[in-house]
């Protein structure tokens, strides 16, 4: 499906690979002859993609590590380093919400002020740590990565960065704040980093998938007997092409940003691939 000779023998660093999305995302720029460091807080995830990657005849090391320790990213740094090489391609994509920085309830209303239904967790409710854990996850979770890594970039003067944001980077989803902040965060620092590494031969866009069906969004999209959930209903009907994004979807546009014969002047950008709901109104 895809020929990316550019991109044969480049050093890519993904982080979050051992979830869906990025796990995708190391598969498909394997096949076109990357070398791939998987990088996941949960090794054994991280372990069963550069396995898969392996055994399909790509190459592929699983490393341990915590986006949120830049001690953690300097250690990991250093194993890649010595295996596969310094990093030319950084994907950003550790992140996601969590339930402890989501409301229960869209919007507030009146009988939430006087109920203590311990059931209802409203905006009044979420604690301020929960809130840090998912925009820090989100923010610092890209920043720390890219501080480790954008160096060896610098220094060879060439590099790609991509990063991983949401439609809640154009406008925030409801129930989750932290979330929404944090992504339209990521955008913003993209751009931020766009031009600062312009001189430096390091491009920086991000892909802003819609609705993937996955472990981090779960407990919103699925009811535990496993039926849609009314939010659900609600984002199939916001998705002119109605159906949630398959993570191979998402493969063309990876490609399109690391591979400079197709993007060497796009560097800021932020692509929707999302079946159309960030340019539907509703009406
Ligand atoms: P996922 O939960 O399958 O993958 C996320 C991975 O990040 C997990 O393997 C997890 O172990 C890892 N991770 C979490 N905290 C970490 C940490 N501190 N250090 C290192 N690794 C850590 O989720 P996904 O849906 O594949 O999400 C991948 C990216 O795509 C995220 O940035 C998410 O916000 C974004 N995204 C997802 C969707 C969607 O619909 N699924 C939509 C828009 C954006």
């Amino acid at each position: 499906m895809f020929n990316h000779e550019n991109l044969k023998g480049r050093v890519a660093v993904v982080t979050g690979g051992g979830g869906v999305l990025c796990g995708g995302f190391a598969k498909t720029l394997a096949a076109q002859g990357c070398k791939v460091a998987v990088l996941d807080l949960n090794e054994a995830a991280a372990q069963a993609v550069a396995d898969e990657i392996n055994a399909n005849g790509g190459q592929a090391i699983a490393v341990g590590c915590n986006v949120l320790e830049p001690a953690s990213m300097r250690a990991a740094r250093d194993v890649i380093a010595e295996k596969l090489g310094t990093c030319d391609i950084l994907l950003n994509g550790a992140g996601g919400n969590n339930p402890k920085g989501t409301t229960t309830k869209e919007t507030l209303e009146k009988i939430d002020l006087a109920q203590q239904d311990p059931e209802v967790k409203t905006f009044f409710d979420l604690d301020p740590q929960g809130i840090s854990f998912v925009f820090n996850l989100n923010f610092l979770g890209t920043l720390i990565p890219t501080q480790i890594f954008a160096k060896d970039m610098a220094e060879k003067g060439k590099g790609c960065i991509v990063m991983v944001t949401s439609m809640n980077a154009f406008r925030p989803l409801t129930k989750i704040p932290a979330y929404s902040a944090a992504k339209a965060a990521v955008k913003n620092f993209t751009e931020w980093m766009a031009v600062h590494f312009a001189d430096m031969g390091i491009r920086v866009n991000a892909i802003a998938p819609g609705f993937f069906s996955t472990k981090q969004n779960a407990t919103l999209l699925w009811n535990p007997d496993g039926t849609p959930t009314a939010r659900t209903g609600k984002i199939l009907a916001a998705t002119p092409m109605d159906r949630f994004g398959e993570p191979e979807e998402l493969a063309g546009t990876l490609l399109f940003l690391c591979d400079e014969a197709y993007s060497g002047f796009i560097t800021g950008v932020n692509i929707p691939v999302d079946g159309g709901f960030n340019a539907y109104s509703g009406v």
